[in-house]
């Protein structure tokens, strides 16, 4: 067996911390294991899914694309555009140039190009980079961060928003990243921030993030890369705390820190806390019908596949997805199909919401389709309990 190695400090001197078994859409019935390096710390998938499912996934299934088509674009930026281009401007004051790695459809570019920055990115999905030209008029390059930077040069600042987390080798894409800087350029990137476990959603350790960092494991990624941080800090986004940085290239080699202890403190009571709300839900399940579909067809679901008794205590007829890209594949056993063919089939079923995030808008879009209330089955209810829930009960 290959004996895999700490991306940060390549140590081979791991512990898994929590390992599952997930059916993930595209890419089948896999082994997950989330590690702690005891030489520095690094929270991540130390032994990953191999990189060719994992862009196949991306390619295909996970692509991060505007669904709604009736999409308008806003005429103001998110908070989170509007952090991006407040921390940009901090790097480089006058508007230069800014290119982003796994622009999506390019919705955080539009707003640059908007406020005066000379615009580019790449984006492993044709589909998603098609949208990027259709709604915002940007020529995206189609492919891997790898393949597309190294004829990358002269950018101002270099921008990851949520993607190293995805990476299977995070050094080397900064230092790839770094390469492509102008005289004066800076590398900005926001991840997700493993802090304060009883502030963090349920499934924090999640199929497509390989990466957990914290405020000492982000300083030696930066000085594995060689870079050193103009800004540091944590924000709490929509729903969970992310680190943003701005870092600029060095020669100086920083000495990397042991953040192990620290890192193992986190992961135990996350874990704790985790494992609780996944069981409460079984609770929930004993409430529908015996015969149910699950909507959403995700890694949401093959956590809770995993996570909890649902296969066991209930009958799940199939897993609906309204992405067309997935129907007609299987979560596990599960057929996947679409809403109309669910409206079709589903009688007097219920309907099991599994997501968290997306739970409030799934679940208005099933009551538009017909079915009633009582027939879904909300895990996450009480973070909307004042708006449509109670309307409902009333
Ligand atoms: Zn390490």
């Amino acid at each position: 067996m290959t004996k895999h190695h700490c991306i940060i400090c390549e140590s081979t001197d791991y512990i898994s911390i929590r390992k599952g078994t997930w059916d993930i859409v595209g890419v089948g019935d896999i082994e997950v294991s989330f590690d702690i390096c005891k030489d520095c710390g690094y929270i991540g998938q130390i032994s990953p899914i191999p990189y060719e499912q994992m862009i196949g996934h991306y390619e295909f299934f996970s692509n991060y694309q505007v669904l709604d088509a009736n999409y308008k674009v806003p005429e103001e930026p998110n908070k989170k555009a509007a952090r991006y281009i407040r921390i940009a401007s901090d790097g480089c004051p006058t508007p230069g140039r800014i290119y982003e790695v796994g622009c999506a459809s390019g919705a955080n570019l539009h707003y640059f190009k908007k406020a005066g920055w000379d615009v580019g990115g790449c984006e492993p999905s044709h589909f998603v980079a098609k949208q990027a030209k259709e709604y915002h008029g940007i020529d995206v390059d189609v492919g891997a961060e790898e393949d597309i930077l190294p004829n990358v040069k002269n950018v101002d600042i270099l921008m990851f928003a949520h993607v190293i987390e995805h990476l299977h080798d995070p050094v080397s894409a900064l230092k790839r990243a770094r390469d492509c800087l102008a005289p004066d350029g800076h590398i900005l990137f926001e991840v997700p921030c493993s802090i304060r476990p009883e502030l963090l959603p349920i499934g924090w350790f999640a199929f497509e993030h390989l990466s957990y960092f914290t405020v000492g494991t982000v300083q030696n990624l930066l000085s594995q890369a060689g870079l050193a941080p103009d800004e540091i800090f944590t924000t709490m986004i929509d729903e969970y705390p992310a680190l943003t940085i701005l870092a600029r290239p060095t020669d100086r080699k920083a000495p990397l820190f042991n953040c192990f202890e620290n890192s193992l403190q986190f992961c135990e009571e996350y874990n704790a806390l985790d494992r609780n709300a996944w069981t409460s839900h079984n609770q929930t399940f004993l409430k529908s019908t015996k015969d149910v579909y699950v909507w959403g067809a995700g890694v949401h679901t093959a956590q809770l596949f995993d996570e909890t008794d649902l296969l066991k205590l209930r009958n799940v007829i199939g897993v609906i997805d309204s992405d067309h890209q997935k129907w007609g594949k299987k979560q596990g056993n599960h057929n996947i199909i679409s809403p109309d063919e669910f409206i079709k089939k589903s009688g007097d079923s219920s309907v099991v919401v599994s997501s968290k995030f997306a739970e409030e808008s799934i679940t208005k879009a099933i009551l538009e389709l017909g079915v009633p209330r009582e027939r879904i089955i909300t895990l996450y209810d009480e973070i909307w309990e004042t708006g449509l829930r109670k309307d409902r009960l009333a």
